[in-house]
């Protein structure tokens, strides 16, 4: 691998400014890359190298004239293939949208391209965002880069795993339930879920949109920030988007955190917890403490029912929004109908894999009447006493940590036969989606066998300026982030 790969964005920003390198040039060094390892992981469903090169070539022109360079610009990055990008195809992982070509840019995208970019390829993911470790993948696994028997996480595991073995310097992914911090965390890099609303998901194939939200995977928390300012802002093409002014997040990384206060989730360090995860949770206790910050123990009573109350409403969301891939208007129409109701029945029954049908069923029947109070109801009531939980919480501390999973990556194949086992890896980062936060994984540590370990950060809804300068502080004083998978 070309030794610019190794290197962070802000890194390889810089080197393009400063005509080390060109945008070119680096855009070429990651598509070879990814040509040369892409058979072995499986983490892109398709290159768009036409629009990467095209993107560095604009970068270059400008280094040539001497222009400023916006941010990031000539930077490699992989997007998740649930975000559209024209002269893309779009599949979301699914048979539904296999030969779906995007007829507009997500507005994350048109951001990206905006500031020069250079989007290299669409992201592998579980089909339609649902699954904790890829293999809902309806084209093919991904493959863990620090071991190929090993699931990357889900169900952005495509943009964890290009970041992870340097084939994209970044990566965007989706979270609705953590599949942005749960791939970040089993592939040793820093992914991030920001506050619900900061940034639009217009163009953003929706799973449940209540708990949807697009956010970062990079290798430091640096290039994270930065990649955040350039996605986030007010867009009047989602109506939940947040009209807030765009944040510096860069400018207060190294802020001193002294009598900062820490909370350890209780629920989440105690049982079950893998060794290694828990002796990497007291390591990072440890550092919090020599920073000078005040660790203390928090409860959060509510947070067992996290994963109960996602998968009625994340379901009952889905049931609704995957409604419309119905053979009409988008995507895989059967060949073999006698009328319109056979050709909807049976377009999606080819169309959609086993999870994405177990969801929509399991869904529409919370949604279903007679049953909606007992289940959707109920769950919403939930969701709003786990929400408040936490806004008690954060009136005696500034951070929550825990670890990301409670394990480390699992055996590929591991936990397929059995959907309890896996919707049980979410434990620990589900409650952000429920109560809007921003959260983030970072690297911190690794278990006995060189699997990554991450650590999980959550603050109050807004606060992602401070979440950043409590990560940064970690990652600054410990070398995990510097070790890369060998492949
Ligand atoms: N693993 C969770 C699920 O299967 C979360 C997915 C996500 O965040 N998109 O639904």
């Amino acid at each position: 691998m070309q030794e610019i790969l190794r290197k962070s964005a802000m890194e390889q920003f810089s080197a393009i400014k400063e005509k080390k390198v060109s945008a070119t040039e680096l855009t070429k060094a990651s598509l070879d890359r990814i040509n040369s390892i892409d058979e072995k992981l499986g983490a892109f469903n398709s290159l768009t190298e036409e629009i990467a090169l095209e993107t560095a070539k604009k970068v270059d022109e400008k280094v040539a004239k001497n222009e400023d360079l916006p941010l990031l610009a000539g930077v490699p990055l992989a997007l998740k293939d649930n975000m559209n990008l024209v002269g893309s195809r779009t599949t979301a992982s699914s048979k539904i949208l296999e030969n779906f070509v995007s007829p507009y840019n997500a507005t994350v995208t048109q951001k990206l391209l905006d500031n020069l970019v250079p989007i290299v390829g669409k992201a592998n993911l579980d089909e339609f965002a649902m699954g904790s470790s890829n293999e809902n993948s309806a084209f093919k696994k991904v493959h863990n880069p620090w071991n190929l028997n090993k699931v990357p996480g889900g169900s952005s595991g495509g943009s964890a795993a290009a970041v992870s073995s340097c084939e994209a310097t970044l990566a965007l992914g989706s979270d609705t339930g953590g599949s942005i911090r749960l791939p970040a965390s089993f592939c040793g890099i820093v992914g991030m879920k920001p506050t619900y609303g900061k940034v639009s998901r217009y163009g953003l194939i929706a799973f449940a949109s209540s708990l949807d939200q697009i956010g970062p995977f990079s290798r430091t928390v640096e290039d994270s920030a930065a990649l955040l300012e350039i996605i986030e802002g007010y867009d009047p093409h989602d109506s939940t988007s947040l009209n807030i002014p765009v944040q510096n997040y860069r400018a207060s990384l190294n802020n001193d955190i002294k009598g900062l206060r820490v909370g350890v989730v209780k629920e989440l360090v105690g049982e079950g917890l893998a060794p290694d995860v828990q002796k990497a949770m007291q390591n990072a206790i440890d550092t919090y403490k020599a920073l000078g910050a005040e660790v203390v123990e928090i409860s959060l009573p509510n947070l067992k029912h996290s994963i109960g109350i996602y998968y009625i409403l994340a379901t009952a969301e889905c049931s609704s929004n995957l409604a419309r891939f119905d053979g009409v208007r988008y995507g895989h129409r059967t060949d073999n109908a006698e009328n319109l109701l056979e050709m909807y029945c049976k377009s999606r029954a080819e169309g959609f894999g086993a999870e994405v049908k177990r969801r929509i069923m399991l869904g529409t029947y919370a949604l279903s009447s007679g049953y909606y109070d007992a289940y959707y109801k109920k769950a919403q009531q939930m969701r709003r006493v786990v929400t408040e939980g936490f806004v008690k919480a954060f009136e005696k501390v500034d951070v929550l940590i825990s670890p990301t999973c409670p394990n480390t990556a699992f055996d590929l194949g591991s936990k397929t036969e059995d959907p309890l086992a896996m919707y049980l890896t979410d434990i620990a980062t589900i409650s952000a989606n429920l109560a809007g936060i921003p959260a983030m994984s970072i690297p911190a540590g690794f278990d006995g066998d060189g699997m990554p370990i991450g650590l999980q950060l959550m603050s109050p809804q807004l606060s992602e300026a401070k979440l950043f300068n409590i990560a940064y502080k970690f990652e600054q004083s410990h070398d995990y982030y510097k070790q890369l998978a060998n492949i």
